[in-house]
């Protein structure tokens, strides 16, 4: 089995989404094994999308990604990188998959509720990044 590395984005905790995205993930056969409510400071959300420095969208990014709360967890499944990148739905809410999180949920191309590890690199980079050895079993 494989692991991801989820969060639900200040947009989402603050529309109290927080249970229904649990519910897609669950659905589908990904199994939340560690998890933790976390309020991004500037430099925690700047180091995270580094590869996006540089970029006309990081700043407002970052800006919206310290906004408020998020959930962060790691996901356990299947397929599960790919798997939660299908649920999820495209970046653009516009274009995501009728059903998926973004297409039901996201209200703009920035504040689209989720993140998703797109391949096993960055998933055991991102899990390493927010949880500690222990945190996850
Ligand atoms: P994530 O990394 O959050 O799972 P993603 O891999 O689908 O999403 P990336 O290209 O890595 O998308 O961009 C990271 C995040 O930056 C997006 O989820 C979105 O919140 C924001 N973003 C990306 N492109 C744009 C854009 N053109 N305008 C505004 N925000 C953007
Ligand atoms: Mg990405």
């Amino acid at each position: 089995v494989e692991r991801t590395f989820s969060i639900v984005k200040p947009d989402a905790v603050r529309r109290d989404l927080i249970g229904t995205i649990y519910q897609r993930f669950e659905a589908a056969g990904l199994k939340v094994v560690a998890a933790k409510m976390l309020h991004l400071d500037q430099a925690k959300a700047e180091g995270f999308y580094a590869e996006h420095e540089g970029r006309e969208f990081y700043e407002p990014l970052v800006k919206f990604m310290t906004s408020g709360p998020i959930m962060v967890q790691v996901l356990e499944g299947e397929n599960a990188i790919a798997k939660n990148r299908e649920i999820m739905g495209k970046t653009n809410f516009e274009e995501a998959a009728p059903g998926t999180i973004r297409a039901d949920f996201a209200s703009s191309v920035r504040e689209n509720c989720v993140h998703g590890s797109d391949s096993p690199e960055s998933a055991s980079r991102e899990i390493n990044y927010f949880f500690t050895p222990d945190e996850v079993c």
